[in-house]
């Protein structure tokens, strides 16, 4: 079992399976956005062989994302090899959704259970703003699709002064009224690349509670406050499903991170908003042995920092969000 030398017990990857993107959201990436070579990126051989090894090394849970999973051609088939790897008990897939309406049902036969799907808002003109050009409807077709499928569904809004308002957070909650699914509402967080952001812009976990409850009146915290992940998770009274806030810059959870990140170029990421960073791809290609890349992520996980410095105003400077996934 990897623990960190602060004894957290690190077992879940997210994968993210390229750096490329269908849509350019504003607090994510640049519009005119550039992307890695194809040969940069790991192969899907590559990706397979470091699949086993971490579930060998004691890694339990697995998450795909980009940039843009989908727009990756081998996603059905990662998705299975993930499912069907011994001890692997979880696997996972953010995407933005839009392409999701065609791979749904292909998804779930091959063994993947649950999507989180981004959605700022139910406003097309809105979205379109965020997203820069998106599409709505295919999005809520993508949703559809999903829910159709029998994917257990997680919505994550980003919730900023700046792209969103009441409207929009009111309007996402009332899934919950209806569907067993989470909706959950993440503060933006700061990255170099990502010039929009402001902390003046930060919507926090209180104000987001005071809107939910003008409209719903007071929401039943779920399990006393335990973190369901990194979201603590609520009820509108009655509600099949669960308004969850994932809070990282005014409440961080860093003391129960369980998890390391693969980008799409094969650099492991030791923290999400830190930009410490050890690099497996010349290992991969470099003719390494199982017992070489099991051992140096061993090292990988005990280096792992403690936790963010954002409130020393320490930022990630060499990576954006859509080059690490989130
Ligand atoms: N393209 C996929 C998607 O949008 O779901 C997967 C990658 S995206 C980088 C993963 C998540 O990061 C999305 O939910 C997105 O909204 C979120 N995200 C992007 N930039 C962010 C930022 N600056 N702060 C907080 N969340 C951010
Ligand atoms: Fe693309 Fe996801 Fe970033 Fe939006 S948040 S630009 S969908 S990677």
């Amino acid at each position: 079992m990897p623990l960190d030398r602060y004894n957290r017990d690190i077992n879940y990857l997210r994968i993210s399976l390229t750096d490329a993107c269908n849509l350019r959201c504003v607090y994510c990436m640049p519009e005119q956005m550039t992307f890695r070579p194809r040969d940069e990126l790991l192969s899907d051989a590559e990706l397979k062989r470091l699949i086993t090894i971490f579930a060998a090394t004691g890694f339990r849970k697995i998450r795909f994302t980009g940039g843009e999973p989908t727009l990756r051609p081998a996603l059905v088939e990662l998705v299975k090899h993930a499912t069907t790897t011994p001890g692997i008990e979880s696997v996972g897939l953010t995407t933005n959704g839009v392409l999701l309406a065609g791979l749904a049902t292909p998804l779930r036969a091959a063994g993947l259970r649950s999507v989180n799907l981004s959605l700022d808002t139910l406003d097309a003109d809105k979205f379109r703003k965020i997203t820069r050009w998106g599409n709505l409807p295919e999005v809520l077709a993508g949703l559809e699709a999903a829910a159709r499928a029998g994917l257990h569904i997680k919505l994550n809004a980003v919730v900023s002064r700046s792209t969103n308002d009441r409207a929009d957070i009111i309007s996402l909650a009332r899934f919950t009224q209806t569907q067993d699914w989470q909706v959950r509402f993440i503060e933006q967080m700061p990255f170099g690349n990502n010039a929009i952001f402001q902390k003046k812009n930060q919507v926090d976990e209180n104000e987001l509670l005071e809107i939910l409850t003008s409209e719903y009146g007071p929401l039943d915290l779920v399990d006393n406050g335990k973190l369901d992940g990194e979201a603590r998770l609520y009820r509108i009274p009655g509600a099949l499903g669960c308004i969850g806030f994932i809070s990282p810059v005014s409440k961080p959870f860093c003391a129960d991170c369980n998890r390391l990140r693969l980008t799409a170029d094969g650099i492991l990421r030791l923290c999400l908003l830190r930009d410490n960073e050890a690099d497996l791809r010349p290992l991969l290609r470099g003719g390494a042995s199982d017992a070489d890349l099991t051992a140096f992520i061993c090292k990988a996980v005990h280096i792992k920092p403690w936790g963010h410095g954002l409130s020393q105003d320490v930022m990630a400077v060499s990576r954006g969000m859509s080059e690490i996934g989130g």
